[in-house]
């Protein structure tokens, strides 16, 4: 039994980054860059207009007062994506668009808003300032220049950034694939009734929820009972096409725990079995080449811890992502709590709407209780035989890896 810092120092020591493949910028979202992407051209690639307005040069407006307007022939406009080059003569301007390119002989627009027309004419009441709301060429990135740098998280706004440098695809680190199998005769699929003796089976729905969000897109969910040639055909299937592995249930020393027996028939090398920790206790983590194998408990609160604790930074760490362990806040807690005499605690916990910086340990702590795990935003760690703590005390937590809207 080892503690949860060696287990999870185990597991990283076996999660290695896997391979690269190129894929187009929108499905490199999610991904860790494998190359460093430089722009083919300057951004901007030319000098145009940050306004709808008029191209001048600033020189020739140097005399305009409201008395003395200068009057500038307004000759035919530069519209976005006009590709020939044109040239402004003395005593012109032009109207132009935003993103138009600027004439050569113009040096700074005046908008639209600030202009006076008056018989195809511009006319200027006070000097305009050369370069004013002109976006110069390269004055963001220079031609060449690194935009994006490998080792990222690529997000939306890294996509911007990968096809403004002119990219179509972009090397990144594979996504692992992960394979999820349920044990137990007892569960039955949702939506089904149930005879007495039955449970829903709400691991592989939630762990394939929470694989969802940690951006995994292939996930095969197979569910075996508990007879042990199921779940070797299950498992040795599981090896044969994805990089990880999730058992749930079976792992523990009750007569139809086969999960172990069957893991060592196919040659998956035990790392370590339980944790001391409450839940998940019975936790195992096994490989096979570089597969990594989890054996979660099946309680369905020491599942979810174990997948939060272990599981989810091995699939950071596979992924290629650095900082792999959960977040860390220090949170005050709000009513009194006790740990474990012998074990380390992970409590399902709520941000507190009351107390500023406040964390709620949850009701409904036992193992197979699932409405905390609905409820929580994060994990109160407490240490083995830290006895009771009051209101007040400060707690470590981990925030779970929860994406999407608040996280
Ligand atoms: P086990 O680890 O197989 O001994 O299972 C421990 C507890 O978790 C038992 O009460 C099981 O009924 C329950 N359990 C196992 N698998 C699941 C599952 N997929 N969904 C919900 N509960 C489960
Ligand atoms: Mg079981």
């Amino acid at each position: 039994v080892i503690s949860p810092q060696s287990a999870l120092r185990r597991v990283l020591g076996h999660a290695r980054p896997l391979g690269t493949t190129a894929v187009s910028i929108v499905d490199a979202l999610g991904h860790v860059l494998a190359e460093d992407i430089h722009a083919r051209y300057a951004l901007p690639a030319f000098d145009n207009s940050a306004m709808d307005g008029y191209a001048v040069a600033a020189a020739a407006t140097r005399a305009a007062t409201p008395r003395g307007p200068v009057r500038l022939e307004i000759v035919d406009g530069v519209y976005a994506g006009d590709t020939t080059r044109r040239v402004l003569r003395r005593g012109e301007s032009c109207a132009i668009m935003t993103g138009a390119p600027l004439p050569r002989g113009a040096d700074c627009i005046i908008p639209v808003e600030a202009a006076r027309v008056d018989r195809g004419a511009l006319i200027v009441i006070r000097p305009a300032v050369r370069g004013r709301h002109v976006r110069r060429k390269g004055e963001e990135v220079a031609r060449g220049a690194r935009v994006a740098r490998r080792g990222t998280l690529v997000h939306a706004g890294t996509v911007a950034c990968l096809a403004a440098a002119g990219r179509r695809t972009a090397r990144v680190v594979r996504v692992p694939s992960v394979s999820v199998i349920s044990t137990g005769d007892e569960t039955v699929t949702p939506g089904r009734a149930l005879a007495h003796g039955q449970v829903y089976d709400s691991n592989s729905h939630m762990l394939a929820a929470m694989l969802r969000a940690a951006g995994i897109r292939t996930v095969r969910v197979a569910s075996v009972g508990d007879r042990p040639a199921a779940l070797d055909r299950a498992v040795a299937a599981a090896l044969r096409r994805t990089d990880v592995v999730l058992l749930t249930g079976g792992v523990s020393v009750g007569e139809h725990d086969y999960v172990r027996r069957v893991l060592k028939a196919l040659r998956v090398r035990e790392v370590f079995w339980r944790v001391r920790q409450k839940p998940g206790k019975p936790l195992y983590f096994g490989v096979r080449g570089k597969k990594l194998v989890f054996g979660l408990p099946g309680n369905p609160a020491s599942a979810f811890t174990c997948f939060c604790l272990y599981v989810h930074p091995a699939l950071r760490r596979l992924s290629g992502l650095r900082g792999c362990a959960p977040r860390v806040e220090e949170r005050t807690l709000v009513a009194p709590v006790e740990g474990d005499r012998t074990r380390w605690s992970f409590l399902r916990a709520a941000t507190s709407m009351v107390v500023e910086g406040g964390v709620v340990v949850l009701p409904r702590q036992g193992s197979h209780m699932i409405t905390s795990l609905a409820a929580a935003d994060r994990l109160v760690v407490i240490p083995p035989g830290a006895g009771a703590l009051g209101a007040g005390a400060r707690v470590v937590t981990y925030r779970l890896p929860y994406e999407g809207v608040g996280a």
